[in-house]
C-alpha cells in the first residue's frame, strides 16, 4: 500500500520550491512572505496536522489551537504593529490561508472568521477607543470572534435581514437571529466571545460589536452534521431586546454597506487562499499515490487517464495561484478596488480546488473514499468554496454587473 498518502504536506521545500524561494516571486514576495509561510508550514506540521481527523471526525472545535495561532502572530495579520497585529499585507493572509488549509480547513474557516471577518473588518472601520477596548483580547486569541451577516431568511439577498437595532438613549436595542455564524459557539453549548453583528437602522445597515455576556444576547441553534469543514464551529445567534451601547455601533449609523465593501475583497481572497491550499495537498496526495500504487504490473501514473486527472489539476492549481496571487500584491487592505477581480477570483478558485479533490479522490480508488486519506476530507471542504462568503451565481452577477459598467476592463 502506498506509505506516503496520511502524511503531513510536505514541507520540505522542493528544488523549485527553493528557488521560487530564493528569488521571490509572486507567491512568496519577500522575505517577510518567505519566513512566514516556513513558520506556518513547521506549525501545520507539527501541531495541526495530528489532530485534524479527530477534530472533524468529532466535530470539535480546538480551541487550545487556535489560541497557539495567536501566539505566532497570525490572528491580527493585517493590523499594523503600531495596534498589536503583524503588520502584513494581503500576500502574507493568502499564504496564511493556504498554508492552513492544506491541512485543516474547519480550523483555519474559523481563523479566516476570526482574523479577516471580524479583526481586519473591526480595525479598518473601527475607532481608537473601539480599538483599544476589543483589539488585544482578539489579536492574542483570548477571545474568539466572528461575524453575523446571514440571517435564515437572507444569505445572497443580505438587504432583505430584518435583525433591527433601535436606538434607546445611549443604546440600542438589537432585536433577530442571526444563521451560519461560524465561530458562533466554541463548543459545548458556549457561545464564541465577540462579534460584529449587522442590523437594520432605519432602512439602512448598520454595524455593532456585541460581547457574549450582554444582556438579550444567546446561543440558538448549534448546527451540526455539516458537508465538511467540521473542525470549524457553527451556530445561530438570538438578539432579544439585546442592550449594546452606542459607543459599540462601528462608523455611522447607515455605514454598513461601504464596511462591508471594504472587507469583502480581502475576504473572498483569502477563501480563494483557502481553495490553494485545499487543491494543492489533494495535487501532492494523488501524484505520490499515483507514483507508489501499481496495478497491471506498472505505476498508475504510467496510464493516460490517471496522468490527464493529475496532469490537469496541476496546470489548474497554476493558474489559480498565479491569478490569486497577483490580485493580492496589488490590493490596499485601507481602501476597496479590486472588487471584479476578487470575485473572480474565489469563482475560479472554488470550482478548480472541487474538481481537484473530486479528480483525487477517482486517482486514489477505494483509499480516496476514506478519511485517513484526507483527500475525501478536501473534497467536502472544497464544496463550502462554492457557497460561503459569496455563492458562485452571487460572483456571476457580480461579474456580469461590473463588466457592463466597464466593458473596456482588458486596457
Ligand atoms: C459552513 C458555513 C459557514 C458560514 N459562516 C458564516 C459567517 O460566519 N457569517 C455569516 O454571516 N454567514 C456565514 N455563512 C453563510 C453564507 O455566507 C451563506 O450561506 C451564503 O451567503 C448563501 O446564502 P444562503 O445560504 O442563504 O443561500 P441563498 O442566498 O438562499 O441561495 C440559495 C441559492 O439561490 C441562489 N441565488 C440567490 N440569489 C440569486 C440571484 N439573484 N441570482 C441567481 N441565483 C441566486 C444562490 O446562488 C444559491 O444557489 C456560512 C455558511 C456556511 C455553510
Amino acid at each position: 500500500m502506498p506509505s506516503a498518502i496520511a502524511t503531513a504536506p510536505s514541507s520540505a521545500p522542493s528544488k523549485a520550491a527553493s528557488s521560487v524561494s530564493s528569488a521571490f516571486d509572486l507567491y512568496d514576495p519577500s522575505e517577510e512572505t518567505v519566513l512566514l509561510r516556513q513558520t506556518v508550514r513547521r506549525f501545520v506540521e507539527r501541531e495541526v496536522e495530528p489532530q485534524v481527523l479527530e477534530h472533524e471526525r468529532e466535530e470539535k472545535f480546538n480551541r487550545a489551537l487556535f489560541k497557539r495561532l495567536g501566539e505566532l502572530g497570525l490572528l491580527g495579520i493585517t493590523v499594523p504593529e503600531a495596534h498589536g497585529g503583524a503588520g502584513m499585507d494581503a500576500v502574507s493572509a493568502v499564504v496564511a490561508h493556504e498554508e492552513l488549509a492544506a491541512s485543516d480547513p474547519g480550523l483555519t474557516l474559523s481563523y479566516l472568521a476570526h482574523a479577516i471577518l471580524f479583526v481586519n473588518n473591526f480595525f479598518r472601520n473601527a475607532n481608537d477607543e473601539q480599538r483599544g477596548r476589543f483589539l488585544g483580547p482578539v489579536i492574542s486569541g483570548e477571545w474568539v470572534a466572528g461575524m453575523g451577516m446571514t440571517e435564515a431568511g437572507a444569505g445572497t439577498d443580505v438587504r432583505a435581514m430584518t435583525t433591527v437595532a433601535e436606538r434607546d438613549g445611549d443604546r440600542y436595542r438589537i432585536t433577530g437571529r442571526k444563521m451560519w455564524i461560524t465561530n458562533g459557539t466554541v463548543g459545548d453549548g458556549e457561545l464564541g466571545d465577540i462579534f460584529l453583528i449587522y442590523a437594520k437602522t432605519g432602512g439602512q445597515i448598520s454595524t455593532f460589536v456585541v460581547e457574549k455576556g450582554t444582556p438579550g444576547f444567546t446561543l440558538g441553534q448549534q448546527i451540526k452534521d455539516k458537508l465538511g469543514t467540521r473542525s470549524s464551529p457553527t451556530a445561530e445567534l438570538v438578539f432579544d431586546q439585546c442592550m449594546v451601547p452606542a459607543s459599540n455601533r462601528l462608523g455611522e449609523e447607515g455605514d454598513s454597506l461601504i464596511h462591508m465593501m471594504r472587507n469583502l475583497e480581502l475576504e473572498r481572497l483569502t477563501l480563494a487562499g483557502m481553495s490553494l491550499g485545499i487543491a494543492r495537498r489533494s495535487l501532492e496526495v494523488m501524484n505520490r499515490y499515483a507514483m507508489e500504487r501499481e496495478a497491471f504490473g506498472e505505476p498508475i501514473n504510467r496510464f493516460g487517464q490517471i496522468q490527464r486527472h493529475i496532469a490537469e489539476s496541476y496546470a489548474e492549481f497554476l493558474a489559480g495561484r498565479a491569478m490569486v496571487y497577483d490580485i493580492a500584491r496589488r490590493i490596499d487592505l485601507g481602501a476597496p478596488g479590486h472588487r471584479m477581480e476578487t470575485d473572480a477570483a474565489k469563482l475560479f478558485t472554488a470550482t478548480m480546488c472541487k474538481n481537484v479533490s473530486d479528480r483525487a479522490i477517482q486517482v486514489l480508488g477505494g483509499n480516496g473514499y476514506v478519511g485517513e486519506y484526507v483527500v475525501e476530507r478536501m473534497w467536502r471542504a472544497a464544496k463550502l468554496m462554492e457557497i460561503g462568503g459569496g455563492t458562485l451565481e452571487a460572483h456571476h452577477k457580480n461579474i456580469v454587473r461590473d463588466l457592463a459598467r466597464d466593458p473596456s476592463f482588458y486596457r
